[in-house]
């Protein structure tokens, strides 16, 4: 029984393998270790690709949504509205700038943020809201927008699932003050560490952020307000630059295999296939399926068979433990939890064959008992 990753890294790097080994040793034959050319050539790259004005490279995605609510000057005593269905580090950063995270619930066809439920939320308070573009497929930004245009809110993309998607021909950046993204491994533009960026049109927001993330400086040791260690390293840089221009076409492969998925799961009972939306480009950085039934014990047959499946998210922010003084409890988002409780991530990267497809597909059927 062979063995098939929810992600499989190694493929990437085989197919790619001399351009990143040349990029890594070409940082270190010049020790040009942080900032410098690489940072700069791949952020001008990265701006292009994402079709915004700017780009500033960061350490992490959890340090371009800190550095996006600084620079925009949101701290204590301000409110930012987000989703409950997501990974903690949407909602850490707000915590950190000293502002109260406000969630709520989403839209169970898309699993992103329900603008309908962002307005009754918004009090004298509010400053953003923070939608994320999760699992790879733009949020409602139409929706978002309008909302955020009548109450005077900044908008803050968490994109780190979302290298690349589009909504109306448009990619993250194009619709609020500033997009995040992240460059985990295993995101679809991935470094070989940390890494992360914000990308905006807002030409002051991003020297802003480009001189937070390095200590405030503006020479090497005059520095004219506090700052923080968050800039993005050349070898990551580097990485990064080699990857890029491969990044439309992996998402097209992504796509594919979305494709055959919906297909051959169509008429599958008990199982419920993503749904883009219209005039959208889902990145399916997660495919995610909804199941009928018993959630976890399908999960476990599915990994007992060699099909490393999981689940992006099981608990929703309202229910963890670390946000509990926010004061929620188990009903408060009935969407969510329903997702939390149903949904199954299938395997999902461009280096996918059809043989690994097809066994993925015959595995599911069986262990829904549909043949
Ligand atoms: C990965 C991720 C982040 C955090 O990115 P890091 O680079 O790991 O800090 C933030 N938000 C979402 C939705 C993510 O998936």
């Amino acid at each position: 029984m062979s063995q098939i990753p929810l992600v499989d890294l190694k493929a990437q790097y085989q197919a790619i393998k001399p351009d990143i080994d040349a990029a890594v040793a070409r940082v270190i034959a010049n020790t040009a270790f942080i900032g410098g050319k690489e940072v700069s050539n791949f952020e001008a790259a990265f701006a292009e690709f994402q079709r915004t004005k700017r780009c500033v490279g960061v350490a992490s995605g959890t340090g371009a949504l800190f550095l996006a609510l600084k620079g925009l000057g949101i701290g204590p005593g301000d409110e930012v509205i987000s989703t409950t269905h997501t990974f903690i580090a949407t909602v850490e950063p707000i915590e950190t700038v000293g502002a109260t995270p406000v969630l709520v619930d989403i839209d169970p066809v898309s699993y992103n943020i329900d603008p309908n439920e962002v307005e009754a939320k918004i009090t004298p308070r509010t400053k953003a809201i923070m939608p994320v573009h999760l699992y790879g497929q733009i949020a409602n930004m139409d929706a978002i927008m309008d909302v955020a245009r009548r109450h005077n809110l900044r908008v803050i993309e968490d994109a780190a699932q979302a290298h690349g998607a589009e909504l109306h021909g448009q990619r993250a950046g194009a619709w609020g003050d500033i997009a995040c993204f992240s460059f985990y491994p295993g995101k679809n533009l991935g470094a070989y560490g940390d890494g992360g960026a914000v990308c905006t049109n807002d030409d002051v927001l991003a020297d802003k952020i480009a001189k937070l993330r390095d200590h405030g400086r503006t020479s090497k040791y005059s520095h004219d307000e506090i700052g923080y260690g968050e800039r993005l390293d050349g070898i990551q840089a580097a990485i990064l630059g080699a990857k890029l221009p491969h990044l439309d076409g992996w998402n097209d492969a992504r796509r594919q295999h979305a494709r055959f998925y919906d297909e051959a799961l169509a008429d599958a009972p008990g199982i419920h296939t993503p749904v883009a939306a219209a005039d959208s480009r889902h990145i399916y950085h997660i495919y995610c399926i909804r199941v009928d039934g018993d959630r976890d014990g399908i999960l476990k047959q599915l990994q007992a068979r060699g099909v490393g499946a999981g689940i992006h998210y099981p608990i929703p922010m309202h229910l963890q433990p670390a946000l509990s003084h926010l004061g929620h409890s188990q009903g408060d988002f009935p969407q969510a939890e329903s997702a939390a409780d149903s949904i199954i991530s299938l395997p999902m990267y461009p280096e996918l064959t059809g043989a690994q497809l097809e066994e993925i597909v015959v595995t599911l059927r069986e262990v829904m008992g549909a043949g």
